[in-house]
C-alpha cells in the first residue's frame, strides 16, 4: 500500500481534502498529493481530517498534474462519466487487482468537483476506474469516491497478507481443529450423551451423523473444541456425581 498515491486535481472546496484524507487513513493509505488546490493548507481540511492530520501534513502539492505523476507507473483515473474517448474502463476491484499487479508507484487520480478530469489529464492515464453509480445521477462527491477505491484497496491487501489477516481477531489466527481432534470430539460427545441418557446406544438412529453435519458446518476451530470438550466433561462429572448419590 505504501507504493499508492492519491491524487486530486484543483480540488475547489477545502473540506474535500480533509474528508479524503479521513478516508485514506481509515483504510491504511498516507500518499496524498494535490495539484494546484484552491485552499491549502485551510482550517477546513483539517476539521474535516477528524485527526488525520498526519496525511495533511505530509501532503505533496503540484504546480501541474504531470509533475504530481512523474514518477508513477500505473495511472489510474477516476471518472464518474462515460467519456467520448474509448479507454479501457475498469470497476474499481479490478483496478486494484492492476495496482497490486504493478511494482512501481501507482497512481489513483480524482478530479475537479465541477467538472472531474479533462480529456487531455485521462490521455496521461492508463485505464479509466468508473465506480457502476447509476447512470442517470452517477457522480460521487470526490471524497466518497475516494473513500469506495481507498476501501477496495484495503480489502485486497488484507486477502493477500497474512500479517495482516491477524487483525481480523481471534477466528483468523486460529486453527480449524484437525481431523483427530474432531475424531475425538465426536467420541468425547457420544459418550457423554449416552451417559446422560439423551443416546440410546441400541438405537442410535442417525443421532451422531446429524451432529456431524452440524459441526462441519461451523467449522470449529480447536480452542473450541477445547471448550465443548471441557463442557461434556463437566456433563459427565455431574453425572457421575449423581449415580454416587443415589
Ligand atoms: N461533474 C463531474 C463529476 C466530478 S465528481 C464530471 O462529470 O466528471 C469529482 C470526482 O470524483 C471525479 O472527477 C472522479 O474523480 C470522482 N468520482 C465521482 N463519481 C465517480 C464515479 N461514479 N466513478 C469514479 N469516480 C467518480
Amino acid at each position: 500500500m505504501d507504493n499508492i498515491k492519491i491524487i486530486l486535481v484543483e480540488t475547489t472546496h477545502p473540506g474535500n481534502i480533509g474528508a479524503a484524507a479521513r478516508a485514506m487513513k481509515t483504510m491504511g493509505l498516507s500518499h496524498l498529493r494535490l495539484v494546484q488546490p484552491k485552499l491549502f493548507p485551510c482550517a477546513e481540511a483539517t476539521a474535516r481530517a477528524a485527526g488525520a492530520d498526519d496525511i495533511l501534513a505530509n501532503t505533496q502539492i503540484f504546480e501541474s498534474y504531470e509533475e504530481s505523476l512523474r514518477d508513477c507507473h500505473l495511472i489510474l483515473g477516476t471518472s464518474a462519466r462515460h467519456r467520448s474517448i474509448a479507454w479501457p474502463i475498469l470497476t474499481p476491484k479490478a483496478s486494484v487487482e492492476k495496482a497490486f499487479a504493478c511494482p512501481g508507484k501507482v497512481a489513483f487520480v480524482f478530479g475537479r468537483e465541477s467538472s472531474g478530469l479533462t480529456n487531455q489529464e485521462l490521455e496521461l492515464c492508463h485505464y479509466l476506474v468508473q465506480i457502476p453509480t447509476k447512470t442517470t445521477f452517477s457522480s460521487l462527491n470526490v471524497a466518497s469516491a475516494v473513500q469506495i477505491l481507498a476501501y477496495e484497496l484495503r480489502c485486497a491487501d488484507l486477502a493477500k497478507s497474512p500479517a495482516t489477516l491477524h487483525e481480523r481477531g481471534e477466528i483468523a489466527k486460529s486453527v480449524p481443529a484437525s481431523a483427530e481432534e474432531m475424531a475425538q470430539f465426536y467420541e468425547h460427545l457420544e459418550q457423554t450423551l449416552i451417559d446422560i441418557d439423551f443416546l440410546d446406544p441400541k438405537k442410535p438412529r442417525r443421532l451422531m451423523r446429524r451432529l456431524h453435519r452440524l459441526f462441519n458446518r461451523v467449522q470449529l476451530i480447536d480452542s473450541e473444541v477445547s471448550i465443548l470438550r471441557g463442557i461434556l466433561t463437566a456433563a459427565q462429572t455431574q453425572c457421575e456425581k449423581r449415580m454416587d448419590y443415589e
